[in-house]
């Protein structure tokens, strides 16, 4: 189902992922990508394994997999992280491949209270900084 979308960050992998995003791990219907611009401290997107556009497209068990996945991965956020609150986007008007970001935000921090920029070019650490934060996440899954 993904060797047919060479064009497509997140059945390609590779190279097109790796201008945004680092792959975590793998969850039953999803890909996990650590979103490298990281003005959301903990900031990830759950992908879908499933090339899909929309999640209407998606069977019931795989919709109730894919929902149980981005669950999974809020709950280790709160755990890991702590943020007062997650913001959840799934937008795709360009990238028509279903994807959900997984946004932390911090009281009184950027953009509380307010919609998260898609990717604001703001604080993008160190391949080392980001590795420490992908060991968080890992060890809170
Ligand atoms: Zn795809």
């Amino acid at each position: 189902m993904e060797t047919e979308h060479k064009d497509c960050s997140y059945c390609a992998e590779g190279e097109l992922l790796a201008q945004f995003g680092i792959k975590i791990c793998e969850l039953p219907m999803s890909k996990l990508i650590l979103f490298k611009e990281q003005s959301h401290p903990g900031r990830v997107i759950v992908a879908c394994k499933k090339h899909v556009d929309d999640i209407t497209e998606l069977t019931q068990e795989e919709r109730a997999q894919y929902i149980e996945d981005i669950n999974r991965t809020a709950v280790c956020i709160h755990k890991a992280f702590r943020p007062d609150k997650i913001n959840f986007g799934a937008y795709g008007d360009t990238m028509h491949h279903l994807h959900v970001h997984v946004v932390p935000k911090y009281k009184d921090e950027y953009e509380w209270g307010g919609v998260f920029a898609m990717n604001p070019h703001r604080t993008e650490p160190s391949e080392e900084e980001l590795q420490k934060v992908i060991d968080t996440i890992k060890a809170n899954l």
